[in-house]
């Protein structure tokens, strides 16, 4: 089933997040993994793909277990590193295994890469792509704190208008901390006219460590009451993943209760948390 014909736009959805092993000797504990995460019955369930397309075989392989689990799948897919033929072969895989959603994404450059050897130099490129391929449904990413190489916010979001334009659905946002910013980059997308369904990207925060590497790659804000938590519980590994999970349902909630019913829960491979966060909402999902 298509991820725009899953998302429901006045009910309360929740899906979660996997990450495929770097190599095959670990395949079997990860597809344990996001079989038990499918448990939960979420909307939909994506698996995230090495931007160098290192791992592309796990990315379809778990897709089709959820598939078969009863899970629709959404398989991220990155062009950084692809030609056309690659990108092509990538898509042949999906659709023989009945996959029918595709995140597709730019990836992260890797330092010193030559840009100008890139086929496809942003996400939209992929997106006519796959578009052109024909029978997938398409997805991308989007930034309310705006992407970190972006000119500014008001490009970024011109950007993006691009990529809707090029074929994208819905958009699923880069992890936020603080829900006002988000609310604040729904009214500036809809002002420029980009209405398709955004799904809000949370991040359950249970150990300190993770705080460092989250603000690299994201650069998200991190606010006061974020970050006292982390003071107080940090050193303490099972009272910092209570308080993360507790934050992050906060966050969702209060999601639901301002009508943004579409919430990705980047579970990061841990099926506790993901539980959890579900039985944390699970009256609330019903409603
Ligand atoms: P783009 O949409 O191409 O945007 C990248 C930058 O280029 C932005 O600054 C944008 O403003 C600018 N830009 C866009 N279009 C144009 C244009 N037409 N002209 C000039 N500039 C333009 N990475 C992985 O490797 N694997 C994953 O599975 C993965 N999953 C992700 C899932 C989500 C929900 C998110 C938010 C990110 C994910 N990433 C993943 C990380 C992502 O690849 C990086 O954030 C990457 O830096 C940008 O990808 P993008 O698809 O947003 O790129």
């Amino acid at each position: 089933m298509k991820i725009t014909d899953r998302i429901k736009r006045d009910r309360p959805g929740l899906s979660f997040e996997v990450f495929p092993p770097k190599t095959g000797d670990t395949l079997k504990n990860v597809m344990a993994t996001a079989l038990e995460i499918a448990e939960n019955k979420p909307t939909y369930m994506s698996v995230t793909y090495g931007a160098g397309g290192g791992t592309s075989e796990f990315t379809a392989e778990i897709g089709s277990a959820l598939l078969k689990a009863g899970v629709t799948p959404l398989s991220h897919l990155t062009c950084v590193s692809s030609d056309r033929e690659r990108v092509r072969s990538e898509l042949d895989k999906l659709r023989a295994r009945g996959i029918e959603n595709v995140l597709a994404l730019r990836g992260d450059v890797p330092q010193g890469f030559d840009r100008g050897k890139m086929v496809y130099r942003n996400a939209y490129e992929l997106v006519r792509e796959i578009k052109e391929y024909g029978g997938f449904c398409i997805g991308g990413a989007c930034y309310p704190e705006t992407h970190p190489e972006s000119e500014n916010s008001e490009r970024d979001i011109e950007y993006l208008k691009i990529k809707v334009e090029s074929g994208c659905e819905f958009l699923t946002t880069q992890m936020f901390f603080d829900n006002n910013i988000l609310y604040n980059f729904l009214y500036r997308l809809l002002k420029k006219g980009v209405d398709v369904p955004v799904v809000a990207g949370i991040m359950p925060v249970t150990n300190a460590s993770q705080i460092k590497r989250i603000m690299s790659i994201s650069g998200s804000a991190l606010p006061q009451r974020f970050v006292r938590i982390v003071d107080r519980f940090g050193s303490d590994p099972e009272a910092m993943k209570q308080a993360g999970i507790a934050y992050a349902t906060e966050q969702i909630i209060d999601l639901y209760a301002n009508g943004v019913n579409a919430v990705h829960v980047y579970s990061m491979n841990k099926p506790d948390v993901a539980r959890a966060i579900k039985q944390n909402l699970s009256e609330i999902l019903k409603a």
